[in-house]
């Protein structure tokens, strides 16, 4: 008599397990070229699996951006991992290898990274990754040096027809750019996936200052009103003129809240009537907005025409969580037409001080006439948080309980489609000197918040070379006690 169960059995057996297991969540981290480098790709791996059980790398590919490439903020204090000084000379660009083939269509030519000699980071890191069963998802963003050869042919023009530092979703260089680098990394290595962001927003958002840390923007340097999105608009039918009067008038508007001087129906009613007069201000901001889906759209099309199997999604901006206005512009519905996944920011230790940053602005704009505190608990309830007092939170960050209700939001904004949903997690993202840091049970419970919700996975943000350990394995300990490991 045999011992073993049947054959019959044993299969009805595994098929059922395999269709009670849920699927593998995604457990990703964001990495620089500059990591590999300084302490080893074997040895990141290693740290990589062991404290946080990571699956999958979010490499930067693509930045001029110190904020996902690089070392540690200068003046910040550094990790204890890593070469302890301060790459002061960091530069950005390509951190792959360069094929002149796919940039035919676009002047912009000379990016690759001077920062590491030859080291091509893909090739490098690609074929040990692939040994470990870990996925390598190329993490590339929209931001730009002045310096590089050509750039001012793509730049965006300001409301004066200056050269803003940031580049036009409309013109041909800069989407045959894009387009000639999502090729090229399709094409050129055996990637798992695409991760793009783009932190901006449109002239209307930018104009009030409505984001963390706008507090001393020019409502005059708005964008983008280049030959391109001027032709664009004329063939919809918008009027330039009434564009170009209406921003000029609310360009005022936002100079005299700032200088307090009172409207005489206050700040609110005020831009209300500037809208009303110029309802022209909503269709620049509009148009603005449908040329980065376009973006989204065409980067999209054109991975999935190589490689259908390449996963693509988009970085979206932590001004989700503080700007209502540029909250209603992010559509999860519209977005997920286009879009594998969503890295949702909710950075909760950072987010008090950058809380406390966006409403210091728009306190001296839309909400001039409304005392901070009452600004920030009107904000709590619109957004539906329910977070500390504007004193308290660059001192104590946001909670997990932020995390779990922007998760649940993101998933429930997505139901329906097949648009995974993984939160942007904190960990260690440079604070002011007395806010709030991050610890390891921080980290842990926001991790645990995100998945009590419903997470299809996390990204560990912003950069490995500025984590500390103990708090990546905070991160690790919620994985393998949710049983993800
Ligand atoms: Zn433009």
């Amino acid at each position: 008599m045999s011992v073993h169960p049947n054959r019959r059995d044993f299969l009805t057996g595994a098929v059922a397990s395999l269709a009670a297991a849920p699927p593998q969540k995604m457990i990703g981290i964001q990495v620089g070229a500059i990591s590999f480098v300084d302490e080893g790709v074997e040895q990141v791996l290693d740290v990589f699996q062991q404290r946080a059980s990571i699956n999958t790398l979010f490499l930067a590919t693509f930045t001029y951006g110190r904020g996902i490439a690089g070392r540690q903020v200068p003046g910040q204090p550094l990790p204890d991992h890593g070469r302890q000084e301060y790459d002061v000379d960091f530069h950005g660009g390509n951190y792959a290898t360069l094929h002149p083939e796919y940039y035919k269509n676009t002047v912009l030519k000379d990016t690759r990274a001077p920062d590491h000699g030859k080291l091509d980071i893909l090739a490098a890191v690609l074929p040990a990754a692939k040994k470990r069963g870990l996925k390598t998802i190329c993490w590339f963003e929209d931001v730009f040096r002045k310096d590089t050869p050509n750039i001012e042919k793509l730049q965006e023009r300001d409301l004066y027809g200056r050269n803003a530092t940031t580049l036009c979703f409309n013109n041909p260089n800069v989407r045959n750019f894009w387009l000639g680098l999502v090729e090229d990394y399709t094409r050129s290595y055996d990637i798992d996936g695409l991760m793009w962001g783009s932190e901006r927003q449109g002239a209307l958002g930018n104009a009030l200052g409505a984001k963390h840390g706008g507090a001393s923007s020019d409502p005059g340097r708005i964008t983008c009103f280049c030959e391109f999105c001027r032709r664009k608009a004329k063939a919809q039918g918008i009027n330039l003129a009434r564009v170009l009067q209406g921003y000029q008038a609310l360009e005022q508007f936002v100079r005299d809240t700032r200088a307090r001087k009172r409207p005489v129906d206050g700040a609110f009613v005020t831009f209300w009537r500037l809208l009303l007069r110029y309802p022209e201000i909503l269709a620049w901001e509009t148009l603005w907005n449908d040329s980065l889906r376009e973006t989204y759209s065409a980067i999209y099309q054109k991975a999935k025409s190589i490689k259908p199997a390449v996963g693509v999604g988009w970085h979206i901006w932590h001004n989700n969580s503080f700007s209502p206005l540029y909250r209603a512009e992010q559509d999860l519905q519209e977005l997920s037409k286009y879009s594998n996944f969503l890295k949702m920011v909710m950075y909760h230790n950072c987010g008090g001080e950058r809380m406390a940053g966006y409403i210091d602005s728009v306190a001296g704009t839309l909400f001039a006439d409304v005392p901070r505190e009452e600004l920030l608990e009107f904000e709590y309830r619109v957004m539906n948080y329910q977070e500390r007092p504007y004193r308290e939170i660059p001192a104590t960050g946001l909670s997990a309980d932020y995390v779990y209700r922007e998760t649940k939001r993101a998933v429930e904004g997505a139901a329906g489609t097949k648009t995974q949903i993984w939160p942007g997690i904190d960990i260690d993202i440079p604070t002011g000197q007395k806010n709030s840091k991050s610890t390891p049970q921080g980290t842990k419970d926001a991790v645990l918040a995100a998945f009590r919700a419903g997470a299809h996975g996390v990204l560990l943000s912003r950069k490995y070379s500025e984590m500390r350990l103990a708090n990546l394995s905070g991160a690790g300990e919620a994985i393998r006690e949710l049983g993800l490991a």
